[in-house]
């Protein structure tokens, strides 16, 4: 049986681990033909030799790396801009640096690859899918010490608005996930990062279990789900929208 995503192209940044690694698998074992993308050129390695995959270091933060990066993938048909990093601050303790690393890793990451990436999408004439890694943490819903986090997470949904709006006659669409607490390498390191604050790593590992209604984390397998749903011709009338997978965090 072929699958979902069979014939496509597709393009995955932060491919190396949690929910890009994830994601890349997915969308290899629908059959579509991947370029997993990631900074980390060791963890990256590891899906070398997977069918369907193509791996390739690509620094999100280098436009010039970018343009290239473009070049060489030509025309794909979905694009998951997944690249983010998770502050953990108020308005009062963000610092400027924090404050332009988030802009630069969670948004503007997205508007260079998609800028970089839609010319050849639009001349290829298929339509397309544009996926960006949104969250529901302080975007959708509020979350204590998500400050410029939340901030940045709700600039992609002005963005895949927009983006829909602009080439929707063109038959690319453009969609934001915002999922709600995912078991991830960088989630660890989160709950390290309270222990001391919660008790201990395990009282902060429940408090981050305890913010989903059905009282467990999601896996990165659940989000790649969607990302499958979003790339194929499944939810093609699906645009502009930001699509909430949080276990009932938002309830
Ligand atoms: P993660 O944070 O564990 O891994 C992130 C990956 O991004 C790493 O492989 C890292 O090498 C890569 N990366 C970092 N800087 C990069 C750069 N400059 N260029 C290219 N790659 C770079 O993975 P995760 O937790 O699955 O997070 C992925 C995305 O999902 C992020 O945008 C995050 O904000 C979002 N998200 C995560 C959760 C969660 O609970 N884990 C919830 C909502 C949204």
């Amino acid at each position: 049986m072929a699958g979902r995503l069979q014939g496509k192209r597709a393009f995955v940044t932060a491919a190396a681990q949690g929910i890009g690694r994830a994601t890349a698998l997915a969308f290899a074992a629908e059959g579509a033909t991947v370029t997993a993308t990631d900074v980390n050129e060791a963890r990256l390695g590891e899906l070398a030799g997977v069918p369907g995959i193509t791996t390739a270091r690509l620094d999100v933060l280098d436009a010039r790396a970018i343009a290239a990066a473009a070049e060489a993938a030509g025309a794909v048909d979905i694009l998951f801009n997944c690249a983010g990093f998770v502050h953990q601050n108020t308005i009062e303790t963000c610092t400027e640096e924090e404050w332009d690393f988030a802009f630069a890793l969670n948004v503007k990451s997205a508007f260079r690859m998609t800028q970089a990436l839609l010319p050849a999408m639009v001349k290829a004439g298929r339509g397309g899918s544009i996926i960006v890694m949104s969250s529901a943490a302080s975007s959708i819903k509020g979350a204590p010490n998500r400050f410029v986090y939340g901030v940045t997470k709700a600039a992609l949904i002005g963005m895949v608005r927009s983006i829909a709006s602009d080439y929707v006659k063109q038959r690319i669409r453009a969609n934001a996930i915002c999922p709600g607490t995912v078991e991830t390498p960088s989630l660890q390191d989160r709950i390290a990062a309270n222990a001391a604050q919660a008790g201990s790593v395990e009282a902060s590992r429940a408090a981050f279990i305890a913010r989903q209604a059905m009282g467990r984390l999601g896996t990165a397998e659940e989000i790649a789900s969607l990302a499958v749903y979003l790339g194929s011709d499944e939810s093609g009338f699906v645009t502009g929208q930001s699509i909430v997978i949080d276990g009932g965090w938002t309830l």
